[in-house]
Formats: C-alpha cells, structure tokens, sequence
C-alpha cells in the first residue's frame, strides 16, 4: 500500500557537516505548522559531550561498551561509526512516535541514511549541501569550532558524503538560511501536512 499525505514518516536529514543542516533540523522543529506532528530523535553516541549540549536533550552519551550491547540487542534503527565514534538511532522511540502517528525527524550520517532507506523505503531523505565545496571550506573556517586538521578532515569526508547525495529523495541547497528553511517546510509539509 502506497504512503498517503497524512501518513507519519520517518523524515531523514543528512549532509556534509558545516551544510547547515542541524540549523534547518532546529527551524523545522520549531515551525508551528508541525507543533505535536513531528519530533525529534535523540541518538545514542559513544563521543563526548562538547560545549552546551545536555544529555538526552542532544544526544545518549554511553560507553563504547554500552552501545555495543546495544547493537547486540538490536536496539538501534540504524548505527554508523563516524569520525571515529558509534551513532546510532534508537528503534523503539521512533517507533513508538510512528505508531502515535507522529513523524520523526533524524539529523544522521550518510551511512544511517543508506541503512534507513533500505529499511523503511517510505522514509523520506534530504540531502542538504553548500552551493560548492569551497563554501562549505569557508562556512568551517568561519564557524572557529574546528582546527584546520579538522576543517581538513571534514572537507574530506564531505567530498565522500556528496557522493552520496544521489541516494537521496531531494537534495537541497543551502545558499541562504532563510530560502533553504522555507523550501524543507514546504517539501516536508507535502509529506506530513501542515
Ligand atoms: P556530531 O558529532 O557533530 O554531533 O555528529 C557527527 C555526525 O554524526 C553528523 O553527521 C551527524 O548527523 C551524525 N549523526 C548523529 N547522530 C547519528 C545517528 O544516530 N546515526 C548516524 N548514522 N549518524 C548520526
């Protein structure tokens, strides 16, 4: 039976990081036209807490340990190692979520991404991408967060991930926040309504 427009869906976003896309994640979160229709996914991860972020609220923080037994019981939709640590997507949350018939959003990794689709092929999947690469470089730069082994690193894998984009239901570029954030509403509302 073929998805309708009210069906609740798995909505993925990926891309290179410095694309922008966990603040397109945030806006369409916060969009009042998906208040009570769409929630986040917290993902379970083996790294570190950085600056701000809280447990539970950005991620699982567990041991390496943990989250192997993790995959072990099965408990994860999806899981990927990236820049060196476990990610992963807990199942029952997102399932739970789908059978209250409200659609999860998932911020994951090109890897997570593939594996979802292959699962769930009605999930729909979002690349978000700079207009180039050498933008990307620049957004990385500017942002001060990373060093430049780092910006080096995730340039690197970001050529990779594009690579990736083909597997992908719509690309979308992020020239301009405010442009970018309007058309993923407007693509996701033609999933979920609203
Ligand atoms: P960060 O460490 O910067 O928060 O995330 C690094 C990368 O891991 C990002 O591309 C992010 O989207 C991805 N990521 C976060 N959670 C998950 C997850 O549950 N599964 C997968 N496959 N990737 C994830």
């Amino acid at each position: 039976m073929s998805s309708r427009k009210t069906d609740p869906r798995v909505i993925i976003l990926s891309g290179p990081s410095g694309a922008g896309k966990t603040t397109l994640h945030d806006r369409l979160l916060a969009a009042p036209r998906f208040a009570g229709k769409l929630v986040r996914s917290v993902s379970a991860t083996t790294r570190q807490p950085r600056g701000q972020e809280q447990e539970g609220r950005d991620y699982f923080f567990v041991s390496v340990k943990m989250f192997e037994a993790r995959i072990k019981r099965g408990a994860f939709l999806e899981w990927a190692r990236v820049f060196d640590n476990y990610y992963g997507t807990p199942l029952k949350y997102v399932r739970e979520n789908l059978k209250q018939g409200k659609s999860v959003l998932l911020c994951i990794d090109v890897q997570g991404g593939r594996q979802i689709k292959q699962k769930l092929p009605e999930a729909v999947a979002i690349f978000v991408k700079t207009p180039t690469i050498a933008e990307l470089g620049r957004r990385l730069t500017a942002r001060k967060t990373d060093s430049k082994a780092s910006v080096a690193l995730r340039l690197e894998t970001a050529g990779k991930e594009l690579k990736e984009a083909c597997f992908y239901d719509h690309v979308l570029v992020n020239d301009d926040l405010a442009r970018a954030g309007q058309e993923l509403e407007a693509l996701v509302a033609g999933y979920i309504g609203g």
